[in-house]
């Protein structure tokens, strides 16, 4: 579904990607670990093309990330992504936040669109808060909604940059919790995360980045031990 071959990238002189190579199969789960500032958000952000690399290839679903002919805000909404700190649209209403995209990207009609959010908020618990704005809600919740929102563009994939770190502790679980779910539910998956019992739990690689290279790849058994 995934795949990034040869991935360098510069900010000027300086190497934030080395040589990366990986990918991640439909309805793999992938967590990226490694020390802040080694490149895990970056390595990321080039999926969606968010962020630009000047050498290597990465194609998602057989479309090279890129290609000049890559029709960017399409290939975002095939590709969810989650940020640390929600990102969500702080003058629209949850519900809002839901519809716009798949208004104005997917073109879908109006009544359609209300009705695929309403679905999603159903899901992660917040249909009693779709007229309320952004930050009335807890970080907690705003992180749902920005999962739903990603998912209401029916993603094939989906990006995760350290959605729970902005969080107080005692927030975490109930983020973790939808993206469990997700993951069960065969979601194909990369995600940037200090969780490690999320990683446990659902990965099916665990990826360590070190100043821009990938050091390790493999089975969170692996990684961990069977202890
Ligand atoms: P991580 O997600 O692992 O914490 P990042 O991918 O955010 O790391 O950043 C990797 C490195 O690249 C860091 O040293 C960071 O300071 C640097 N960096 C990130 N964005 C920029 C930028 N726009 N210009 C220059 N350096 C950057
Ligand atoms: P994250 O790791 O969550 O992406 P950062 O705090 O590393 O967040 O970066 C936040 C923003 O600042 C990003 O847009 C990144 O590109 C930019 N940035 C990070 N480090 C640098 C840097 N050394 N020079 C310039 N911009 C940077």
């Amino acid at each position: 579904m995934i795949e990034i071959v040869n991935v360098s990238k510069w900010y000027g002189n300086f190497q934030v990607l080395k040589d990366c190579t990986t990918s991640v199969a439909k309805g793999e789960v992938v967590v990226i670990c490694g020390p802040s500032g080694s490149g895990k958000s970056t390595l990321i952000k080039c999926v969606n093309a968010l962020e630009e690399f000047q050498q290597g290839s990465i194609t998602v679903d057989g479309t090279s990330v890129g290609d000049p002919r890559t029709d960017l805000p399409e290939l975002r909404a095939r590709v969810g992504m989650v940020f640390q700190n929600f990102e969500l649209f702080p003058h629209l209403s949850i519900l809002d936040n839901l519809t716009i995209a798949q208004e104005k990207v997917l073109g879908r009609k109006r009544d359609a669109a209300v009705k695929k959010a309403e679905q999603l908020l159903e899901r992660v618990g917040l249909s009693a808060h779709a007229k309320k704005y952004p930050l009335q809600l807890s970080g907690g919740q705003q992180q749902r909604v920005a999962i739903a929102r990603a998912l209401a563009m029916d993603p094939i994939a989906m990006l995760f940059d350290e959605p729970t770190s902005a969080l107080d502790p005692e927030m975490v679980s109930e983020v973790l919790d939808v993206m469990v779910t997700l993951a069960r539910e065969g979601m194909t998956m990369m995600c940037v995360t200090h969780e490690m019992g999320f990683a446990r739990q659902v990965a099916s690689r665990v990826i360590f980045i070190d100043r821009g290279e990938i050091v390790d790849d493999r089975p969170p058994e692996q990684f961990f031990g069977n202890e």
